[in-house]
């Protein structure tokens, strides 16, 4: 079979895989713990189902304009206002089929072949594989040994006469970190300065702890004009626990926008207006399920920190937000894929493999379930790695025996 260069050099999305493996197990009765999820399990808030439901009703369900209806483009230019404080208009956004879509889209609009894109290690999975589908080069920046927050010479020694782009995600998937206020304000003025595009993906920017405060990135650029290379990515999936409902936005310059809209045209056209009435439903309603979803992975965050925090062997830093853990299990093997799957084999805990962000000998932990899956689920994590553990566990009614340490 005659497979394109492109084609062949795209990866399977492991994270997608393994939620795959961890419903298939589920169906069949086992008893899985899925630490390997990236969607919180709260509900969709109420506004948006009622505004989908009242369209479904009309049974009226046509193709929307390509860079999406203008009530959700509306929300949009509030919601960055209320959160970027920062005023938009219709030209500046575009509405796409998940944040994963429009980041694609904008890699299209921007790169070339052989154009270089720069990006803080660990990295979310798709950067790499969204840049190769263009023919460009991804290109990780590893920070100082052992830190998840990159400085902007770990970033500065990368770029070369082909760097075209730079992508930013805090805070982070897979690290949970949120990077601080100066390296954003540094990167976006290096970006000014070189002329590169900046991808700042904001999705996970409401989903903080600590009483930290959300950033906007506009606050550190000079030029906000036609010419800005700023691009903002949002959607609805994380904050609003939309993961379903597969809408996603850019903001950036009008120029831009408009190339962005032809491609998209041309690939799914414009997002489903049921999907699009649901995010608008979402961004203009009641906004204290984002608080209490907020709040919850917070006191996620903090049990899982005490559960790995009493795992001897185990390095963990705290994540500032998002609902992910990355933690260094490098003393149990450097193998990550091998550890993942030992986990699910034997103990039924999804994990997803540090390697698939760029990082051997971690895995990532996701807060998302209840207490009781975090505190079982290390449990078991520690009991199938840690030799001094005991040899046999019971996961119900079933005895396991430790034979493989
Ligand atoms: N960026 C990051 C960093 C993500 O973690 C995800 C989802 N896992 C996305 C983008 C894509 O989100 P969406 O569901 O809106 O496509």
């Amino acid at each position: 079979m005659s497979i394109s260069i492109i084609g062949k050099s795209i990866g399977e999305s492991v994270t997608l895989k393994i939620n795959e493996i961890a419903a298939i197990l589920k169906a069949k009765g086992e008893p899985v713990i899925h630490l390997g999820g990236g969607e919180p399990k709260t509900k969709s808030p109420i506004d948006a189902i009622i505004s989908t439901t009242a369209l479904l009703n009309s049974a009226e369900i046509r193709y929307t304009p390509v860079a999406g209806t203008v009530e959700m483009k509306k929300a949009v230019i509030r919601y960055t206002e209320e959160f970027y404080n920062r005023k938009v208009e219709t030209g500046n956004v575009i509405v796409s089929s998940g944040a994963k879509q429009v980041i694609m889209v904008c890699l299209q609009a921007i790169l070339n072949p052989q154009d270089e894109v720069i990006f803080p290690l660990p990295f979310y999975v798709s950067y790499p594989e969204m840049i190769k589908l263009c023919g460009a080069i991804p290109v990780p920046a590893l920070s100082k040994e052992g830190s998840f927050y990159p400085r902007l010479k770990d970033i500065e020694t990368k770029v070369t006469s082909y760097t075209k782009a730079i992508i930013i995600n805090s805070p982070n998937n897979p690290t949970g970190a949120m990077y601080s206020e100066q390296f954003i304000a540094e990167i976006v003025e290096f970006c000014e300065k070189k002329g590169l595009y900046l991808l700042m993906d904001d999705i996970y920017h409401r989903l903080i702890f600590d009483g930290k405060k959300l950033i906007s990135s506009y606050d550190y650029a000079k030029d906000l004009g036609e010419n800005s290379k700023l691009i903002v990515i949002n959607g609805v999936s994380k904050q609003y626990a939309m993961t379903g409902f597969r809408v996603g936005w850019a903001v950036a310059n009008k120029k831009l926008i408009k190339v962005m809209s032809n491609i998209q045209g041309h690939q799914t056209a414009g997002p489903s207006v049921i999907l699009q009435k649901a995010a608008a439903g979402a961004i203009n309603g009641i906004q204290s399920q984002v608080e209490s979803l907020r709040l919850t992975l917070e006191n996620n965050r903090n049990v899982m920190m005490q559960q790995l925090n009493a795992f001897e062997g185990v390095k963990i830093t705290k994540p500032d937000g998002t609902f992910y853990c990355f933690a260094d299990f490098s003393v149990y093997g450097k193998d990550s894929t091998k550890m993942s799957n030992l986990l699910i084999e034997k103990v039924r805990v999804a994990t997803v493999p540090g390697i698939e962000f760029g990082m051997e000998g971690y895995l990532r932990l996701s807060t998302c379930g209840s207490i009781k899956d975090i505190i079982e689920g290390v449990k078991r994590i520690k009991w199938a790695l840690d030799p001094n553990s005991p040899n046999e566990l019971y996961i119900g009614e079933r005895k396991l025996v430790r034979d493989w340490i």
